[in-house]
């Protein structure tokens, strides 16, 4: 016991010691600049500096012509619904901002009464710079390849988990994307995402290889540098969307 006790006794006059010789302090290592700044959050969850996207009076999404959308948009809900006879192909959506870094929340929602499988079944996706996409659909009792699940960054990365709830229910996406950094026309640094579905991780800090394809694997072009619209897709399939904000980084 009195050896244990000398022993801790040498430890503490030597800490104690090289401590005073040194002079360091705990203050040398506080760092006081920048302040962040206060960003308070009201009742729905918003963030006070989000800009919001989509909610009950307000709709900042366009066609890719920056027209009227081919969605329907009534109560702060935007659903798309399978192309008609004659309707155009690209039905998909943008925002009328470009972001680059950003935290994203959407809420989705699936169809109970939507009958196709695995790809077919509440297909869409949630395009960062319109060329990433983190895939939604309904992965509720519907099985497809794992890279193309709900919450896969497409073909890139299978998702950690699978949250999904039954169709028909409202379920919640949280994204930070980080754009690539460029110098001149190569990339110094991938883009990644961290993504949340229904607050449960499925994607974390996940390092791109280019921008999300259908087909053939992923690579950077020179095109793909800067800010673009937020987008969201069109597959022919119902799915609905509400409650969109953005905080840019
Ligand atoms: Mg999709």
């Amino acid at each position: 016991m009195k050896i244990k006790t000398n022993i801790a006794f040498f430890f503490l006059t030597c800490s104690v010691g090289s401590f005073a010789q040194n002079k360091i302090s705990p203050k040398d290592t506080e760092v006081w600049e920048p302040v962040p700044e206060i960003v308070s959050v009201n009742e729905k969850g918003i963030p006070s500096d989000a800009i919001i996207l989509l909610s009950d009076k307000v709709n900042e999404f366009v066609n890719h012509q920056g027209e009227p959308i081919a969605w329907t948009y009534e109560d702060g809900i935007m659903t798309v619904a399978p192309r008609k006879k004659g309707e155009p192909k690209n039905k998909n959506v943008y925002t009328k901002q470009k972001f680059g870094d950003c935290q994203l929340h959407l809420e989705f929602r699936t169809p109970i009464d939507n009958e196709g499988v695995a790809q077919r079944n509440g297909n869409s996706g949630v395009f960062l710079q319109t060329l990433y996409e983190i895939q939604v659909l309904n992965s509720h009792k519907n099985v497809t390849y794992s890279n193309g699940q709900l919450g896969a960054i497409y073909k890139q990365s299978i998702p950690m988990a699978n949250p999904a709830k039954p169709m028909g229910e409202w379920q919640t996406y949280d994204i930070v994307f980080t754009a690539p950094v460029w110098e001149g026309n190569k990339v110094v640094k991938k883009a990644s995402m961290t993504a949340f579905i229904n607050g449960v991780l499925v994607q974390n800090h996940f390092e791109l290889g280019g921008p999300t394809t259908f087909v053939g694997k992923p690579k950077y072009a020179a095109k793909d540098h800067g800010k673009k619209p937020l987008m969201l897709q069109e597959h022919n399939n119902y799915v609905s969307y509400r409650n969109i904000w953005i905080r840019e980084l």
